[in-house]
């Protein structure tokens, strides 16, 4: 799944338990989107692809540098350290972080029909690598629904609770969003 996908399904684990901080969300987030960054070495592999010392780093890296259960861990111990709500936070941060794991195996498919198999034991293991033979492609119908089902929950617990993934990066504008979205969906008055 891409980045976008990953980040949506994220956000719907933090919003699990409402008395999470915007901190913790925003660890808990963080977590189901970070292992891509391993694919940051096509930033060097593209521009030296055709040179005679071509540096392979996404090629050779993706999908296995931070796409495993030893990288899970330290983002794990990283957001009990975080957290206020340790407990919480960490074990909804493993399981965001697995939901990227979980997304790449069943439809991650490259457009070149190659699998991305995950060596989810590193660093303990280079055995078994991960893969499903119904994975589906990486553009494929199953994440358009998905990511419009983790779309929905965002805003419905943005309605309803007051945040949206917004915060993350503005406060302010996470305020001027919902304040609109409830101008336009006005809450029903109770009779109370
Ligand atoms: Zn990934």
């Amino acid at each position: 799944m891409n980045v976008v996908e990953h980040f949506f399904i994220g956000w719907c684990i933090a919003g699990v338990s409402p008395s999470l901080t915007r901190r913790e969300r925003g660890i808990i987030t963080a977590a189901a989107v970070i292992p891509d960054v391993d694919g940051l070495g096509a930033l060097v592999e593209i521009p030296t692809r055709n040179t005679s010392h071509p540096l392979l780093w996404w090629t050779d890296y993706h999908h296995v540098l931070a796409h495993n259960i030893g990288f899970a861990i330290v983002v794990t111990i990283a957001a009990f350290a975080l957290a206020k709500q340790r407990r919480l936070t960490a074990a909804l941060t493993a399981l965001a972080f697995h939901s990227h794991i979980a997304g790449d195996v069943i439809g991650a498919r490259g457009p070149d029909g190659y699998q991305w198999p995950i060596p989810y034991f590193l660093p303990f293991s280079r055995t078994p690598e991960l893969s499903w033979s119904g994975q589906w492609a990486l553009n494929g119908w199953q994440n358009f629904v998905i990511t419009g089902v983790a779309l929905a929950i965002t805003f419905y617990t943005a309605w309803s609770r007051g945040y949206s993934p917004i915060e993350l990066f503005s406060p302010k504008a996470d305020r001027v969003f919902i304040e609109t979205l409830r101008t336009r969906f006005p809450r029903r008055r109770s009779a109370a």
